[in-house]
């Protein structure tokens, strides 16, 4: 589903490359964590993956399309096909639980608040099954900035699903979260991702939290590969 090529990523003033002649190939069905300590490079591989970072080098192809000399119209398209989610959330906390999910079908509108118009009978509906799947079906109009971390993250996961990806993309989702926390957001995660049949890539520190859900574990450090293979195979030493 993904093919990754001769990736390298050297950012304007530094010395040494943030990844390194990276090759992967991703498919449909991996549920991927990416370990590695800070710096390692787990962030500028996923932000390659959704065209956020242009690479000193090497391809990424998704489906047969290639991403990295995608221009910004195709880009948009390309990036439809991939649901992403953050660390911070990055939701618009006055907003409330179904404008944020919304927002994830068209992007932002600058007149939002009248949501009337904007939205067919069938996006409404399935923005409101989305929530319910994520367990928010009571906190619908809530404002976003009344709720819990790990609620905000089932918004964050809601938004990035109504856009139907193929792709799901995390960058350490659950690094400000509790371990009983994290834990519910990755069995919420891992469900989806069975049931959409979907490729899902998650940036990680946690390694235990890997080993749980993980179907594959890619590890990087300073910027190469150097583990990918199955999670109980995987040890911290590497
Ligand atoms: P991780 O997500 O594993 O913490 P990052 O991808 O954020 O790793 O960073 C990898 C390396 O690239 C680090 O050494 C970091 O300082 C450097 N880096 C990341 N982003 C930039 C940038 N925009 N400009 C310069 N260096 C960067
Ligand atoms: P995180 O670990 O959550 O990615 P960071 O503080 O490492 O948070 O990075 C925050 C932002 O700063 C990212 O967009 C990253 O690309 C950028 N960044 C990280 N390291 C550097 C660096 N050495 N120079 C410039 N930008 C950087």
């Amino acid at each position: 589903m993904i093919e990754i090529n001769n990736l390298s990523v050297l950012y304007e003033g530094n010395t040494v490359e943030s990844l390194s002649d990276v090759n992967l190939s991703l498919q449909k069905g991996d549920f991927i964590c990416v370990l590695g300590k800070s710096g390692a490079g787990k962030s500028t591989f996923i932000r390659c993956i959704n065209g956020l970072q242009k690479p000193t080098s090497g391809e990424i192809h998704l489906n047969g399309k290639t991403i990295t000399n995608a221009g910004e119209n195709q880009l948009r398209k390309i990036r439809r096909e991939m649901g992403m989610i953050f660390q911070h959330f990055n939701l618009i906390p006055r907003l409330s639980v179904l404008q944020n999910v919304l927002t994830g079908t068209f992007g932002y509108r600058p007149s939002f608040k009248n949501l009337v118009g904007w939205f067919s009978a069938e996006e409404m509906a399935f923005a409101k099954s989305v929530i319910a799947e994520v367990g928010l079906s009571e906190m619908m109009d809530r404002r976003v900035e009344q709720l819990s971390g790990g609620q905000k993250q089932r918004v964050g996961i809601a938004r990035a699903m109504v856009q139907k990806p193929c792709v799901l993309l995390g960058d350490e989702p659950v690094a400000s979260l509790d371990p009983g926390t994290s834990n519910r957001i990755f069995t919420l995660l891992k469900e989806m991702h069975e049931r959409l049949g979907l490729l899902t890539i998650i940036n990680v520190h946690d390694i235990d939290l890997a080993k749980r859900y993980a179907t594959r574990i890619i590890a990087l450090k300073d910027g190469k590969v150097i583990y990918d293979g199955l999670p109980k195979d995987f040890t911290e030493a590497e």
